[in-house]
């Protein structure tokens, strides 16, 4: 008899997950199987199950790519990981390994990238398939509830972060100080960032402060870019805006300093207006960032092993995914939902 396995599924765009058993996926030639312990829940996954982006994902399909798990099988010719290891199973499910991106270490825009959660099967399942390849490699003494977050929101600000090309010193300016942005303030004060952190929620911005973000600014109240060149000299070296709201990226345009970097990583649908003649007479770079690639991974995951970066979570169980949907679409989750299948 094949063995069963508890999953969340989309199976209409728009409509809540159904709780379903499915057979265990066996793992064919190349892929390994994952036993799942946690897997985050991203703002992605609302964009995923109602169907957002031009690029629709076949229905039905499982959401999650902050999952976490143990393998427990390999498929034929897998050496690069091994029965028991502890590994992520990531956004960037697997890439083509040969085109001028992906020998460029950009594998994050292959043409040929699969995504988990999206178009391969994701993490609100107690079992995942996965491409041996390009899973994360979670470090010793990272537990799975701990590790899950980073390897979309932890990476994802990380990155971002970089794009700006904020140095050591300079400000950056966060909007939006949710799951990737709770986390983003805490690589940015690594790096030795001054940080303004913009959201509509004083609850988020008091989490800030304590985090350790140097000023705040809720943006529903005052003009956030204004409020931004006044706290920072003339506004931010850098900015990175998570926000999934299409108002939060002509207002982060608006903060960025001359010479600036906006880096935009939300992904509300739409477009918004930009500024033309201020962004061409202030020379502003707006560049877009897409999670991380492999080795923004394991620099990402290396900070939160060494307890230098924490993600706060709240557990629950993947019987209260629709619950926990709600609350993340009317902004009602502090940092980050993790599912844990331990409950
Ligand atoms: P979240 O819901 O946890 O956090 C969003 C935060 O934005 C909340 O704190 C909310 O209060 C705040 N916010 C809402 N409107 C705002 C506004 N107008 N100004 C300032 N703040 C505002 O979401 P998340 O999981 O952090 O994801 C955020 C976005 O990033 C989503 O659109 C998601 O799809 C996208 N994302 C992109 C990538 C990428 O690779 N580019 C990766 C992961 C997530
Ligand atoms: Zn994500
Ligand atoms: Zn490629």
């Amino acid at each position: 008899m094949e063995s069963r396995m508890q999953v969340a599924v989309v199976e209409q765009f728009g409509k809540p997950l159904s709780l379903q058993e499915w057979i265990i996926p066996a793992p064919g030639p190349g892929q390994i199987l994952v036993r799942t312990e946690a897997c985050g829940v991203c703002h992605t996954d609302l964009h995923a199950a109602r169907g957002d982006w031009p690029l629709l994902p076949a229905l039905p399909f499982i959401p999650g790519h902050e999952g976490i798990g143990i393998v427990t099988a390999l498929g034929a010719g897998v050496t690069a990981v091994k029965e028991g290891d502890r590994v992520g199973v990531p956004w960037l499910y697997s890439a083509c390994g040969h085109c001028e991106y992906c020998l460029s270490a950009w594998e994050t825009v292959c043409a040929e990238a699969q995504f988990g959660g999206y178009t391969k099967n994701g993490g609100f399942a107690e079992y995942m398939l996965a491409d041996p390849d390009y899973v994360a490699h979670v470090p010793d003494g990272l537990s799975a509830c701990d590790a899950a977050p980073i390897i979309c929101a932890g990476v994802t600000s990380y990155k971002g972060i970089k794009e700006t090309g904020a140095r050591p010193g300079e400000w950056i300016a966060i909007t939006g100080i949710g799951g990737l942005g709770h986390l983003a303030i805490q690589y940015a004060k690594l790096m030795g960032l001054q940080v303004c952190a913009v959201d509509v929620d004083n609850r988020k911005l008091e989490h800030a402060r304590r985090l350790g973000a140097d000023v705040t600014i809720n943006a529903s109240q005052a003009d956030p870019a204004m409020a931004v060149k006044q706290s920072t000299g003339g506004g931010a070296h850098g900015v990175l805006i998570t926000a999934p709201s299409l108002s939060a990226f002509t207002q982060g345009v608006g903060m960025t300093r001359k010479r600036g970097t906006c880096v935009l990583v939300g992904l509300p649908p739409g477009e918004f207006p930009t500024p033309l003649f201020d962004v061409v007479a202030n020379c502003i770079t707006i560049r877009g960032s897409f999670v991380g690639t492999r080795k923004d991974m394991a620099e990402a995951l290396a900070f939160a092993a060494h307890g230098k970066v924490k993600a706060d979570i709240e557990r629950q169980p993947l019987s209260a995914i629709n619950s926990v949907f709600d609350r993340l679409t009317h902004g009602n989750v502090a940092s980050r939902v993790v599912i844990d299948f331990a409950q």
